[in-house]
């Protein structure tokens, strides 16, 4: 079964044929502001099993430190995916169409959460990576 997923506007799409692995939510500041929002929620996945169905011109890449980046859409500047040396590397689980069959595992870096944020439920919680 294949999962779709696509940005807010809807110009980019894409499928994804493989397993969501290590489903994650991270509360660090740096993730805070790449994903805009409280925490990111990310899921690892097979880059050969991804693809691109559509507007993959409209990506835009931002790539920091140590070849880890991630590609937005130019129109609407949804968060698509997360690459790595230009693989795709993970996805953004905000950006997944219907039930893409995955549950996060666990919350990392808590220990520097926004001080606004109530993380809700039981997932586990690691105050930095583990
Ligand atoms: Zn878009
Ligand atoms: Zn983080």
């Amino acid at each position: 079964m294949s999962i779709t997923g696509e940005c807010f506007c809807g110009k980019i799409q894409y499928s994804y044929s493989g397993e969501l692995h290590d489903a994650r939510s991270c509360h660090c500041s740096r993730c805070r502001k790449a994903f805009s929002s409280q925490a990111s929620a990310y899921a690892l996945v097979d880059s050969n099993s991804f693809r691109w169905i559509t507007g993959e011109s409209l990506l835009t890449s931002y790539v920091g430190e140590h070849g880890f980046g991630l590609q937005f859409c130019s129109k609407c500047g949804s968060t698509l995916v997360g690459v790595f040396n230009g693989d795709v590397h993970g996805l953004t689980l905000g950006c997944l169409n219907g039930n893409p069959n995955v549950e996060l595992g666990r919350h990392i870096y808590v220990g520097s959460k926004a001080s606004w944020e109530t993380i809700a439920g039981d997932v586990i919680q690691y105050q930095e990576n583990v």
